[in-house]
């Protein structure tokens, strides 16, 4: 994604405002670091330019997950350097700065994930800030890349987890976990500034404060502990809508359902199982506790019955046997999850999974992620034709000519699916708004504004 916010030029600025070009790619919590960039850059009077040829420097913010998001990070620094010629690089591809240097000997700078003094140290060597101290030129809420709307919240950095897919621990480090005051106040900040719905995000949701023993900090003249279940019901508290993501199947994430069931926050979780079968979840070194899923799911809604989960699941891991898939297909038909991803395994460089077992055959491979998308595909389809006549609350996202898109609770932006909303009084990007729903599809609900 290019970025170009492109404030206005502040009126009666003296010396033209050094320009900025910025490309974030990556999850969520990679768009939370240019976000934090970008602010910092704001605040020192840089200006954001919507090409790169217009730009003094282009900063480009990399993934490094996968190899195919580490060809698209090199592509775009490709990119950069051609219109431009002047790119500091960050991010998680930036943890391994010679693989970058190799294709891009001529970058002014290339610097690793959450190295935020680090870009702007690089921006300054390259740029020097140009601040003018009359004019205010950041917003209270900082710089957002989401819509006015939404917002992701960031509440750790980092990984303790080792699963043998992944190499995010060695590009982020161990987990770090922020006070439980300092989200809390950049939540509040938000909403004031119009946000409707907080996005939690972090590598691992659930173990959140773990790092600090759930220090307490002052917010509000009370006590809150850095405690997953805390920091969910104090972001409760704040009015908008508040939605899980990156929750792993640990014991304690029982305490937070009863909050959904009361409404304070979205009955929605966001946990990527990534397989169901004990043998490969082992080999995965998955966290949480996995066995018995289904009986702990089956609670959960007994609890909060609309509750939406939503995961993401690897066909073809090394050494996935037929019947270890036949007992993944048969998990899914039987937990009857609202919304899911697949992925086919890709050997990142590094990764322990590579030497797990012999690798599956690109074809079957593809050929397992089809009978997994198939099988989903019915369970979803019969999901969602069982919401058709209900009247649900729906934020919308864009509003057209009668028409907009928006997304129920049970439905993230980005990854889920949409509402298709026909109204006959105007509506605007963030309202919540009834919607009576008439028709669905495997994945999209159709209705009109009751
Ligand atoms: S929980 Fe596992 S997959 Fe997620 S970041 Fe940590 S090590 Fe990687």
């Amino acid at each position: 994604m290019t970025l170009s916010p492109s404030p206005s030029p502040a009126p009666g600025s003296k010396a033209a405002a050094p320009r900025i070009s910025f490309v974030s790619l990556g999850c969520p919590k990679a768009l939370v670091d240019s976000e934090r960039i970008l602010t910092h850059l704001r605040a020192e009077g840089y200006e954001l330019s919507r090409r790169h040829d217009g730009a003094d420097v282009v900063i480009v913010n990399t993934c490094g997950f996968l190899d195919s998001a580490k060809a698209e990070s090199l592509s775009a620094i490709g990119e950069a350097m051609a219109e431009n010629g002047r790119v500091i690089v960050t991010g998680c591809m930036g943890a391994q700065p010679d693989e970058i240097r190799e294709k891009y000997p001529n970058l002014l700078a290339v610097t690793g994930p959450q190295a935020y003094e680090s870009v702007v140290a690089a921006v300054h060597e390259a740029v020097p800030p140009a601040h003018d101290p009359f004019l205010d030129l950041i917003p209270p809420q900082g710089v957002k890349l989401t819509p006015r709307h939404y917002a992701y919240l960031k509440i750790s950095e980092g990984c303790n987890n080792r699963c043998t897919f992944c190499i995010i621990p060695s590009l982020r480090g161990d987990l770090v976990s922020r006070p439980a005051a300092e989200v809390l106040r950049e939540a509040e900040k938000l909403v004031k500034a119009g946000v409707k719905e907080l996005l939690v995000v972090s590598q691992d949701t659930s173990a959140y404060g773990l790092d600090t023993r759930y220090a307490p900090s002052t917010w509000q003249d009370r006590e809150v502990r850095a405690r997953f279940y805390d920091l969910a019901r104090e972001l409760g508290t704040l009015g908008a809508w508040v939605r899980l993501h990156y929750v792993y199947p640990y014991p304690h994430v029982d305490e937070v359902i009863p909050l959904m069931a009361e409404g304070k926050i979205l009955p929605y979780l966001d946990m990527p199982l990534q397989h169901a079968s004990p043998s490969v979840l082992r080999r995965m070194r998955r966290p949480g506790n996995q066995e018995r899923q289904l009986d702990r799911i089956r609670r959960w809604r007994e609890i909060c019955p609309d509750l939406a989960i939503r995961s993401t699941f690897i066909v073809g891991f090394p050494g996935e046997t037929e019947a270890e898939f036949e007992e993944l297909l048969a998990w899914i038909r039987e937990a009857r999850l609202e919304r899911v991803g697949c992925f086919t395994y890709e050997p990142v460089r590094g990764a322990v999974a590579n030497d797990l077992g012999d690798p599956i055959a690109p074809e079957l491979q593809a050929e397992r992620k089809r009978r997994f998308m198939e099988t989903q595909a019915a369970v979803s389809a019969r999901l969602q034709k069982a919401k058709v006549g209900k009247r649900l609350p729906v934020i919308i996202d864009e509003a057209g000519q009668g028409l907009a898109k928006g997304r129920s609770k049970y439905d993230a932006p980005e990854i889920d699916g949409a509402v298709h909303v026909a109204f006959r009084r105007p509506v605007r990007a963030g309202d919540i708004v009834t919607v009576k729903i008439e028709r669905a599809d495997a994945y999209d609900l159709y209705g009109t504004v009751a």
